[in-house]
C-alpha cells in the first residue's frame, strides 16, 4: 500500500514559469468584462468550509494583501451561527499551529470567550495487547491540544471579516462550471448555478474532497475509500473530576476515541466498518451507551505469543511491570440527537497549483481521522498560502505567479505527504488483529512509550 502511495507524491521541483509582474490591482471589472460579467476580483475561493473562511480572515489580516479584493463562495446557506445553549457535535481537535493561525486572524480570542476545552493529556492503546502510549506535558503545564466546536470557530472567524468590506461572502452560491486560466486568457472564471460569473486573478480551490475546481486542474488525484464511516456523536460522562483526557483505543475492526468537551460532555468519533456503523445507528440510546462503554472497558483475549515478547521488551527497556493504563470516565448517556456519520477516505492531489489555481484544504488532501489531524493540515495550506501570496505581492509579482504558487505547494507537500502517509500507515497496522502485525505494532507503541526523545518527536508533530 505504501508503494502504491508513493506515486501520488509528486517531485518537488517544478520548470520555472514567469507570468508577470503586474499587479491585480491595476485591473477593473469594466475592462475584464469578458472574464466575469458579475464582477472580477483578486482572488476567488470556492468553498465556504473551515479552510475557505480561514483563508479569507488570513487575507483579510496580512498587511501585504489586506487590500485585494476577495469573492468566497459556498454552496451552502448562510451560516446560522452557534447555540449558546446547545454543543453541536461537529468537533475537531486542534495542534497549537492552528492556534496560531487562529490568534493571527484574530478569532483566538472569541474562541476562547465562547467555549473550547483544552486537552491535557492523550491516552492511546490497543485492545489486542497490553501496549500504550500517552502524551502530555511535564506535570501537565502545557495544553496538548484543545477541543473545539465547527460554529464557534466559524462564527469567531466571520466575526473577524465583518469589518472587511473588499471580502464577499455568498452563500446559496453552488458553482456549477470552473474555467481555469489558459494561454490567452490570464484569469480564471466560475460560473454559478444561477448563471451568473465572475472571473478572477486566482482561484483557489477549498471545496473539500469533492473538488470540482481540483478535477478541472486535470491533476492526478489518488483516492481510495476506507469503507468506513465515522460516527461521530456528544455524550455525557458519568462522576469525571477532570475531563481533559483525550483516550483513544484501536478495537481490533475499529477505533474509537473521547475527546474532552466541557466538564460532563464528551466527543465520540468512532471509525468502523459500514455494517456495524449501520448497526450502530440503529441502536436505542441505552444500548449504544453500552455499546461505546464496552468498546473502551471490553477485555479481549490476549495473543500469549505476544504477551511473552511484550514481557520481553519490557525487561530489555527495564520498565518492570506494564504501563499502568487510565480509565476513560463512564458514558452515561447520549446528549441530545447527536449521532451522525461520515463517510472515510483517502485523497491526494498530486499538484497543489496550476495556472491561476491552488488548492487548500480536503480539496488537496484527505486523511482519516484517527490522528485528528485533516482540518490542521488544511489550517497549514492557509497559512503558508497567504505568506507565499503576501511574498509575491512584496515583490512585485501578480498573485498567479506560478513560481511562488510552486514554493507554496513544495511547503505543504514536504510536509503533508509524510504525515498522511503516517496516519494512512497507522490505518492499515490497526486493521488487523493478526498476531504479527499485533506484535510489530505493540514493540512499536511500547519503545516509543519508553524512549523519551522518541516520544517527544512524536509528540511534537501531533501537537503541531
Ligand atoms: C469524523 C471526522 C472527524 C474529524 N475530526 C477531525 C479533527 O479532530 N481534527 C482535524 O484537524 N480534522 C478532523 N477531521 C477532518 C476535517 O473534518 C476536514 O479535514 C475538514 O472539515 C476539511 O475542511 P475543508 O474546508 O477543506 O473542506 P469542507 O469542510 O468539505 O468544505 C468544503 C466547502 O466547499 C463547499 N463546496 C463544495 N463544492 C462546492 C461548489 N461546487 N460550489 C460552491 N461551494 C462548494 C461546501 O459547501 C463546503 O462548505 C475529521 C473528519 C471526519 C470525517
Amino acid at each position: 500500500m505504501f508503494c502504491s502511495l508513493k506515486y501520488c507524491i509528486r517531485t518537488l521541483s517544478k520548470p520555472s514559469v514567469l507570468t508577470g509582474v503586474r499587479n491585480c490591482s491595476q485591473f477593473t471589472e469594466q475592462n475584464h468584462s469578458n472574464f466575469g460579467k458579475n464582477g472580477h476580483f483578486d482572488i476567488i475561493i470556492v468553498g465556504g468550509g473551515a479552510t475557505g473562511i480561514s483563508l479569507a480572515g488570513a487575507i483579510a489580516k496580512n498587511p501585504k494583501l489586506s487590500e485585494k479584493k476577495v469573492l468566497l463562495l459556498d454552496a451552502s446557506p448562510s451560516f446560522k451561527g452557534y447555540n449558546e445553549n446547545v454543543y453541536s457535535n461537529r468537533v475537531y481537535s486542534i495542534n497549537h499551529n492552528t492556534v496560531e493561525l487562529m490568534k493571527y486572524i484574530g478569532a483566538w480570542d472569541t474562541i476562547k470567550s465562547i467555549r473550547i476545552r483544552p486537552v491535557k493529556q492523550m491516552q492511546v492503546w490497543d485492545a489486542c495487547s497490553d501496549a500504550l502510549i500517552t502524551f502530555n506535558h511535564d506535570n501537565f503545564i502545557g495544553d496538548v491540544a484543545y477541543v473545539v466546536e465547527n460554529d464557534v470557530l466559524v462564527h469567531s472567524i466571520l466575526k473577524e471579516l465583518q469589518p472587511y468590506n473588499n471580502i464577499t461572502i455568498r452563500n446559496d452560491a453552488k458553482i456549477d462550471k470552473v474555467i481555469l486560466e489558459q494561454d490567452g486568457s490570464t484569469y480564471g472564471k466560475v460560473q454559478l448555478a444561477s448563471g451568473e460569473d465572475f472571473s478572477a486573478e486566482l482561484l483557489v480551490g477549498a471545496d473539500g474532497a469533492n473538488s470540482m475546481v481540483r478535477k478541472q486542474m486535470n491533476a492526478n488525484h489518488f483516492a481510495l475509500s476506507y469503507n468506513q464511516m465515522g460516527l461521530i456523536a456528544t455524550v455525557e460522562l458519568g462522576e469525571c473530576d477532570d475531563n481533559f483526557v483525550a483516550w483513544q483505543r484501536f478495537l481490533p475492526n475499529s477505533v474509537i476515541a473521547l475527546l474532552p468537551l466541557s466538564e460532563n460532555l464528551s466527543s465520540i468519533v468512532w471509525s468502523t466498518y459500514a455494517k456495524h456503523f449501520k448497526h450502530l445507528m440503529q441502536l436505542d440510546e441505552a444500548d449504544f451507551i453500552d455499546a461505546v462503554n464496552n468498546a473502551f472497558l471490553q477485555k479481549y483475549e490476549k495473543n500469549s505469543v505476544v504477551e511473552m515478547a511484550m514481557g520481553a521488551v519490557r525487561t530489555i527497556l527495564n520498565t518492570n511491570s506494564s504501563v499502568v493504563r487510565q480509565l476513560p470516565p463512564q458514558i452515561t448517556g447520549l446528549y441530545g440527537k447527536s449521532r451522525a456519520g461520515f463517510p472515510l477516505g483517502f485523497g491526494h492531489a498530486s499538484s497543489y497549483v496550476g495556472r491561476g489555481v491552488a488548492l487548500i484544504g480536503d480539496a488537496a488532501h484527505r486523511i482519516h481521522p484517527l490522528a485528528g489531524m485533516g482540518l490542521n493540515l488544511g489550517f497549514g495550506d492557509v497559512k503558508c498560502l497567504t505568506e507565499t501570496l503576501a511574498k509575491a505581492t512584496y515583490n512585485g509579482f501578480a498573485l498567479n505567479d506560478l513560481n511562488h504558487l510552486c514554493e507554496y505547494e513544495q511547503q505543504r507537500l514536504k510536509l503533508n505527504v509524510p504525515i498522511m502517509l503516517g496516519v494512512h500507515g497507522l490505518q492499515q497496522l490497526y486493521s488487523t488483529d493478526l498476531s504479527p502485525v499485533v506484535l510489530a505494532r505493540s514493540i512499536g507503541l511500547q519503545i516509543t512509550q519508553q524512549v523519551p526523545p522518541l516520544k517527544k518527536f512524536f509528540m511534537q508533530k501531533a501537537m503541531g
